[in-house]
C-alpha cells in the first residue's frame, strides 16, 4: 500500500494549526490536519503489518492498545474496536482518486453523455472520495475501527460506540462526527510527541514514551467558532 516512510507529504507541525470546534452533545471534533502532521517520515513511525495490517501510526496504536484494554475491563466486547483501516498513503490515494475518475468518465460515455469539465467531476468526485493529500488516513493518526461492518446506523447503536462518546476523549481520541467508526488520536501535546518521536529516530535513539499516558493527558475544550 504505496510507502511505508519517507512520504511526500510534509508536516508544519504547528500547534496552531489544528482543528477544533464542531460540537455535537457530549462529543467535539478536533480533527487531525494532513498538512500539520505530514505523512510518517520514517519506516519505524508505523506499527509493522505483522502486528496490524492497517498500519496505523505507532503512537495512535501506542493510544488504542491502552483505550481497548479499558473497555475490555469494562465489560465492553473489542470486536468493533478492532482497527479496520489506518494509514494509507498519499500516493495509494491518487491511484484510487485516478481510478475513480475513470470510472466517471467511462459511464458518462456509457450512458451517451457529453464529457464533463475536469473541474465538474472532481467535484462529483469529492463527495465520496478524499483527495489525495486530504485525507487524515495519510497521517496514520485516524482510525477507522470495525464499527464500520455495523452500518451507519448499527455503528451508533452498538455499546462499544457508547463507550467511545464517554471514553475515547479521555484517552485522546476524538471523532469524525459523519462516521461513526473514524476516530483521530489527537489530544493537546501530540505534535510534541510526534516531534520527539522523529528526533529520537532521526539521532537513533530509542524513543522513550509514545503516547501520553491517559492521566496526563490535558483536556481540550471546543473552540468557539469565528
Ligand atoms: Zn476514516
Amino acid at each position: 500500500m504505496g510507502r511505508g516512510a519517507g512520504g511526500a507529504l510534509r508536516g508544519s507541525l504547528l500547534e496552531a494549526r489544528v482543528r477544533s470546534g464542531v460540537v455535537r452533545g457530549p462529543l467535539f471534533q478536533r480533527r487531525v490536519v494532513p498538512a500539520v502532521f505530514g505523512e510518517p517520515e520514517y519506516a519505524e513511525e508505523l506499527v509493522p503489518a505483522e502486528l496490524c495490517p492497517a498500519r496505523p501510526h505507532v503512537i495512535a496504536w501506542d493510544a488504542w492498545r491502552r483505550m481497548v484494554a479499558a473497555a475490555v475491563r469494562e465489560g465492553v466486547d473489542p470486536a468493533p474496536l478492532q482497527i479496520h483501516a489506518g494509514y494509507r498513503s498519499v500516493a495509494f490515494q491518487a491511484q484510487i482518486w485516478e481510478y475513480r475518475l475513470a470510472e466517471r468518465r467511462d459511464a458518462r460515455v456509457r450512458e451517451g453523455l457529453p464529457p464533463l469539465a475536469e473541474r465538474d467531476l472532481e467535484r462529483q468526485q469529492r463527495k465520496w472520495t478524499a483527495k489525495p493529500g486530504g485525507s487524515a488516513h495519510h497521517t496514520g493518526f485516524a482510525l477507522d475501527l470495525a464499527l464500520y461492518h455495523l452500518g451507519r446506523t448499527g455503528s451508533r447503536r452498538s455499546p462499544a460506540y457508547a463507550w467511545l462518546v464517554r471514553n475515547a476523549r479521555a484517552f485522546g481520541f476524538y471523532p469524525y462526527l459523519p462516521e461513526a467508526w473514524h476516530w483521530e488520536y489527537n489530544p493537546p501535546g501530540v505534535l510534541a510527541q510526534l516531534r520527539a518521536l522523529r528526533a529520537a529516530l532521526r539521532e537513533g535513539r530509542a524513543p522513550v514514551e509514545l503516547a501520553l499516558a491517559p492521566d496526563s493527558i490535558p483536556e481540550a475544550a471546543p473552540r468557539p467558532r469565528s
